[in-house]
């Protein structure tokens, strides 16, 4: 069974005046599909178009051409109350956790904001919150902190926490350990591996290292100037050993 399904799509950036327009294609006819339960790498060097792709996955962003179906839906076509289905069912997290969390939030608030919005009683939401930091191996005592006091790899762990409070089906990673130290990367990626599991989640994993993509996912894209050059088994992206 395929969860996230994208045909054929294609993101143009056009910047500047009408004097300096520039136009940038920085997702071109991008077709691949990751199953339920799965995990798809889409790797490829910064330039190269992932953090768009992403962006039009959580629906930041409009395709230009092509579709992307989530659960066999068009997200194109999707009314206001699928819309919010979608942002529940497909949660992102950031490389830098801490450009997404709010510094004047304690990050209890922050992990119990989504349900909150989503109609969750605040009693509820928090107490949900304290849950998912015991799952994302935090301390419940400090949900009361703000972001600046945790580490890069626990601030991490708090944009975890954030994405997984509303319940989502997909995760969709943004470089999640590349700003953090080898050991803290290898803490993450272990962690990120058995939630998945766990909560039986469908990963899509962007990063610029081969080397970790090989670690986390089942299947690998390589994406270059915004088109996937390459794509199959870790096994057959690397050649096998
Ligand atoms: P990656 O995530 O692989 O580093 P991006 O999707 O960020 O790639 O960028 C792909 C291309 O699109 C790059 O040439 C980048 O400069 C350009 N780009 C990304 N975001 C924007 C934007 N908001 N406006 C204009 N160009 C952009
Ligand atoms: P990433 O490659 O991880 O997206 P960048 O540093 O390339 O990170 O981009 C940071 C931000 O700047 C993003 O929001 C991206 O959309 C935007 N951006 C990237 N390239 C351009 C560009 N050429 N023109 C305008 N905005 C850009």
């Amino acid at each position: 069974d395929i969860i996230l399904d994208l045909k054929h799509v294609s993101k143009t950036y056009r910047t500047g005046g009408w004097r300096r327009r520039r136009v940038t294609h920085a997702v071109s006819d991008v077709s691949l599909s990751l199953p339920v339960g799965g995990t798809l790498g889409i790797v490829g060097e910064s330039g190269s178009g992932k953090s768009t792709l992403a962006r039009c996955i959580v629906r930041l962003l409009k395709t230009d051409l092509g579709s992307i179906d989530f659960q066999g839906v068009d997200l194109a076509k999707l009314g206001k109350r699928d819309q919010r289905t979608h942002t529940r069912d497909v949660q992102m997290v950031f490389q830098d956790p801490y450009g997404s969390l709010n510094p004047r939030k304690r990050v209890g608030e922050l992990v119990a904001q989504g349900p909150i919005v989503h109609g969750v009683p605040r009693e509820q939401a928090l107490a949900r919150a304290r849950e998912l930091f015991e799952l994302v191996g935090l301390d419940p005592q400090s949900l009361h902190r703000y972001p600046h006091e945790f580490s890069g790899g626990q601030r991490q762990r708090v944009g975890l926490a954030r994405a997984l409070a509303l319940g989502p089906k997909i995760l969709v990673a943004d470089e999640p350990v590349s700003a953090l130290d080898v050991s803290v990367q290898a803490q993450v990626l272990d962690l990120l591996a058995r939630l998945r599991v766990q909560l039986g989640l469908s990963l899509l994993f962007i990063t610029h290292d081969l080397r970790v993509a090989a670690q986390i996912c089942d299947r690998i894209a390589v994406m270059k100037d915004g088109k996937v050059v390459e794509a199959g088994t870790v096994a057959e992206v690397f050649g096998s050993p």
